[in-house]
């Protein structure tokens, strides 16, 4: 084992009570693109803003039949070896939540239990009303847009839905990010999974952990602005590293 990723391992072990955040890095290594890099969708089409959404029954039409063609690339991808090292970590009481920039569903989908998962950018996988925020499952409203034209609505209240995506432009989810803080707050170690710690404010997160006191542990593939102020930085891959430092036999 490298002696970074063997540094890992020893500043997990000695952790109490690690935040995992999680950003685009550790999904491309299940083959769902980084949306913001080149070659990501946003440099493939103009991402719909929020107010568009609310504003425009066209733009509405658009966001949807994004949605059922699958053009993001965000579902329908499997979890990788970083996200069940993570899981490990979770499920022996390390770990006191995930923060997750990503929307893909994958922390869930490799056994974190989703109370203990903070999407900051919401999730893909579903949708959610606008007024009530009532849960809205994607195959239902896909069979009567693909099948009736509907732009889905909501059942209980009838106001708009859309993905339980933050869009461009959208306020950030406040119980999240309230969520977000108290557990940087508390940890003593922020573990940085593939994130390169541009996106604000999310991006502030490991900054507020830092700053109370915890370690702090980038692993990520590029150089990041962050990478001065970490006690640990791994320039890898998250998987590989991850399953060394966090191994199953432990
Ligand atoms: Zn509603």
């Amino acid at each position: 084992m490298s002696a970074d990723r063997t540094a890992l391992r020893r500043m997990i072990e000695e952790a109490r009570r690690v935040l995992v955040f999680t950003g685009a890095g550790i999904s491309t290594e299940s083959g769902i693109p980084d949306f913001r890099s080149p070659g990501g969708v946003w440099s493939k089409m103009k991402p719909i803003y929020f107010d568009e959404f609310l504003r425009s029954e066209d733009k509405r039409r658009e966001a949807w039949t994004r949605t059922f063609s699958g053009a993001a690339g965000w579902t329908g991808r499997r979890p990788n070896a970083g996200h069940y090292a993570v899981a490990r970590l979770v499920a022996q009481g390390k770990v006191s939540a995930v923060v997750t920039q990503n929307v893909d569903n994958l922390h869930q989908d490799s056994g974190v239990p989703g109370e203990r998962v903070i999407e900051v950018h919401g999730n893909a996988s579903y949708a959610k009303c606008l007024e009530c925020e009532t849960r809205h499952e994607l195959e239902v409203l896909k069979q009567s847009f693909l099948g009736a034209g509907e732009i889905p609505t909501c059942r209980e209240c009838g106001g708009l839905v859309k993905t339980a995506v933050i869009s461009f432009g959208q306020p950030m989810p406040e119980r999240e990010m309230l969520r977000a803080e108290f557990e940087a707050r508390r940890c003593d170690l922020c573990l940085v999974l593939g994130s390169s710690l541009v996106v604000y404010p999310a991006a502030g997160i490991p900054i507020t952990a830092k700053r109370n006191g915890a370690r702090l542990a980038i692993v990520n593939r590029e150089p990041t602005d962050m990478d001065p102020l970490a006690d640990l930085v791994l320039h890898d891959e998250i998987g590989p590293a991850m399953s060394e430092a966090a191994p199953a036999s432990s």
